[in-house]
């Protein structure tokens, strides 16, 4: 591949691509057009350290494509961001928002830099100088970030913020996953966890598992990981062993969740946790659970320990977590595969219903919120299920049949411009 984008993660994403277009029978110049993002930026982001010193960091945004509306994706801050790793994740975000109807094309965003190891002030300072480079290409009617690794409420706040003050007026609908005293929603911090349990339990259901005694495990306790875990909990599933980037603990009759939360929140992650013993966090995928949850980042289960996972369900909450290898071995499995474009598509649906809500100048209930949400994500999981018992299809496929095939389909209507 001869590309900018050119990444392993690009890689993954190109190649279950190509397989859905070979599937819906896409011709190469469809193909083509959309397999690249319609716009990128890159940008120098210079930033004032602590000690005086000026370092540049460079970040990214993309939108892949405008056929459905404003783009929509997250931001990430992390060391291991690259252009083709934000244009895979933006891409993904297409398929996830056309399969649950959400009238956006996907986005995503991201920086360079290492959050663990910076001040607040220096955070601060990056998002603020990110946001204003990117004030021309974002927009409430253009592209709207939200949250995503390494990044969360607070730094929502700062683009809100800055954003606000370069136009003028106040903007809140310019990104998603704000505090709610902004113009945030409630139930959007707990949405993609909650909406991962959700999607958990509907397989559960399929596959006849009662919830009560079933046993879980993640890799991944952030921001889309703890709230699957307490949500998954609170209907009675035994959590087993949590894995996340200071290591991995274990308890055979159930973690405390709550109390991990709690840890986690004042140690900065699992390791040390005093109710459960410490093991080898690649050991994780080992364990002999119903449900396995990769919440963290890409390309975790490969070929060389797909062959090795003993759950029932493979839920995807994070983005892009299967490599093409380990994709292969799922597939002659038993495993029941929940997709991520599906998996953990509660969450931008609750950031559209905040910036519906942003839109209107009008706020929601929590039971309103989550009502609407369990409708969209019982609806996904309908639509994927009974397009791949339809089509004899994977789960994965079927959930990208219907995701790139809407895309397709909205571009075929609105012709080729001029
Ligand atoms: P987060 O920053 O809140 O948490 C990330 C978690 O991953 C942390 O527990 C961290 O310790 C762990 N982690 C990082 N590197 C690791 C490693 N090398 N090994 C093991 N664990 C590691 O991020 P998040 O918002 O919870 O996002 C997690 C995943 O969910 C990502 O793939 C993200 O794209 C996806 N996602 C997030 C949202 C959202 O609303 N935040 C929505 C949809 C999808």
């Amino acid at each position: 591949m001869h590309s900018i984008f050119d990444s392993p993660i690009f890689q993954i994403a190109n190649a279950q691509y190509d397989r859905t277009c070979d599937w819906l029978n896409v011709s190469q110049s469809d193909r083509e057009r959309t397999r690249h993002p319609k716009r990128a930026l890159v940008v120098q982001i210079p930033v004032k350290m602590d000690d005086g010193a000026v370092r540049p960091f460079e970040g990214y945004r993309v939108q892949h494509h405008l056929a459905l509306g404003p783009t929509k994706g997250g931001i990430r801050f992390h060391p291991q961001v690259t252009l083709g790793e934000t244009a895979a994740l933006a891409m993904w975000m297409s398929w996830k928002c056309a399969l649950a109807g959400l009238p956006y094309g996907g986005a995503k965003g991201g920086v360079a830099c290492e959050p663990l190891t910076m001040s607040q002030g220096e955070i601060e300072r990056l998002t603020r100088r990110f946001t204003t480079e990117l004030v021309p290409f974002i927009g409430p009617q253009i592209d709207i970030p939200a949250p995503d690794v390494g990044t969360g409420e607070q730094h929502m706040a700062w683009i809100m913020d800055t954003y606000s003050i370069a136009v003028g007026r106040g903007s809140p609908g310019v990104v998603t996953g704000k505090p709610v005293i902004l113009g945030g929603t409630v139930g959007r911090r707990e949405a993609t966890g909650r909406g991962v349990a959700f999607l958990v339990n509907r397989a559960m259901d399929l596959l006849k598992i009662p919830a009560e005694g079933a046993t879980a495990v993640l890799q991944g306790f952030g921001n889309v990981g703890s709230h699957a875990a307490l949500t998954l909990a609170a209907s009675g599933v035994k959590i087993l062993a949590v894995a996340d980037h200071t290591g991995a603990v274990h308890c055979p009759s159930g973690l405390d969740v709550r109390a991990l939360a709690t840890h986690v929140a004042s140690a900065g992650g699992v390791v040390g946790f005093p109710g459960g013993d410490a093991m080898e966090p690649a050991a994780i995928f080992e364990v002999s659970c119903d449900v396995l949850i990769p919440a963290a980042l890409e390309g975790q289960i490969t070929g060389e320990n797909a062959p090795k996972l003993r759950c029932k369900i493979l839920a995807e909450a994070a983005n892009g977590p299967t490599t093409a290898s380990g994709d292969e071995v799922l597939r002659s499995s038993d495993i029941f595969v929940i997709p991520d474009i599906l998996c953990n598509v509660g969450g931008v649906t609750v950031s559209y219903f905040e910036w519906v809500q942003n839109e209107q100048n009008f706020s929601w209930t929590e039971i309103e919120v989550n009502d609407r949400l369990y409708r969209v994500l019982e609806k996904s999981f309908k639509d994927v299920l009974t397009f791949s018992k339809r089509h004899g299809l994977w789960m994965r496929d079927a959930a990208l049949a219907i995701g790139v095939s809407k895309v397709m389909e909205a571009k075929r209507l609105r012709g080729l411009y001029p």
